[in-house]
């Protein structure tokens, strides 16, 4: 992982885009020091705050959770002493993925189910033992304004994009915007709870803070270019979906036959079912936090990314 300096005392942790969770983290090196997203799991947490003790003097005092997935905010633990802020809606989600069901997915490489066995080789750089989710406690509705020694940071809910709770972290005066996961930038995005017009939207809210560096949830750093184009993205998925479902053709087989274009090289592309799923949940009238089939879904994408190595 590696420590960007962005502006002075703004710093940013990213991780280099392999896939399933490997997230991105800031950290505000003023005022006791804000954490923005902790890791997966413990021990890319303890490598985070290794990074992090290159520049602060103290453990922060502060963790903002942009959303509840626990690429996010799984090693919350780890900032005891920390006050942990987040939306409403992140708090009320915590408890929907479960550790220990991912670390025994995580253990099944040997499965004969070979769409778990798949995703027990993506999971196997990670150690979800030991894990206990600690929501946060200092909770918001719309925003939430913090002066960090003199530094303001902003606090802006944009969901539901990728999930209810979303929260983006912005800071007018060094014109950085933190956008968690409505931001995955040169990665294929993967939507939970949210509508596709609230998503463009909340990428709209952040192209209009006109941010000169944005740190995204996954992948690289941008600016105002990445919320544009991953914006076309969802408008062209979304109505290439709807010309599939107007077709009646099922979801998977539409995501399989959409042409990706410039798209292609985006990492897992087969997320891309996820999309097709939320504009066909849209079409049939179902709201933006219906159940979603998860385990289907990464079936789905096992049978795209097959398909894909063959070159079906
Ligand atoms: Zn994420």
């Amino acid at each position: 992982m590696e420590l960007q300096e962005l502006a002075r005392d703004v710093y940013a942790c990213l991780q280099p885009d392999r896939g399933l969770g490997t997230s991105n983290s800031g950290l505000l090196d003023r005022g006791g020091g804000l954490v923005v997203d902790t890791f997966w799991d413990l021990p890319h947490t303890l490598r985070l705050i290794e990074t992090y003790a290159r520049v602060w003097k103290a453990p922060a005092r502060r963790v903002v959770n942009t959303h509840h997935n626990g690429d996010h905010c799984w090693g919350n633990q780890l900032f005891p002493q920390a006050e942990v802020i987040g939306h409403r809606l992140c708090a009320a989600a915590f408890g929907r993925e479960k550790p220990a069901l991912l670390q025994a997915i995580r253990n099944d490489a040997a499965s004969e189910d070979p769409a778990v066995a798949a995703l027990a080789r993506l999971l196997a750089d990670w150690d979800f033992t030991g894990i206990e989710p600690r929501a946060p406690t200092t909770l918001f509705d719309d925003r939430l304004e913090l002066d960090l020694g003199g530094m303001a940071v902003h606090l802006l809910h944009v969901g539901p994009a990728h999930t209810a709770g979303d929260v983006i972290v912005h800071l007018p005066a060094a014109r950085v915007v933190f956008a968690g996961d409505v931001l995955f930038r040169r990665c294929t995005p993967i939507g939970w709870d949210g509508t596709y017009d609230r998503w463009i939207a909340a990428l709209d809210e952040i192209v209009a803070l006109a941010p000169a560096v944005i740190v995204p949830g996954h992948g690289p750093l941008c600016g105002v270019e990445g919320p544009r184009e991953m914006q076309a993205y969802l408008r062209y998925v979304r109505a290439e979906a709807t010309r599939f479902f107007a077709a009646g053709v099922p979801a998977l087989e539409a995501a399989r036959r959409i042409d990706l274009g410039p798209y292609a090289g985006w990492t897992e592309p087969e997320r891309i079912l996820f999309q097709v799923e939320r504009a066909y949940r849209e079409l049939r009238g179902e709201s933006f936090d219906a159940p979603i089939d998860v385990m289907a879904l990464f079936r789905g994408m096992h049978t795209l990314r097959e398909a894909r190595g063959r070159g079906a």
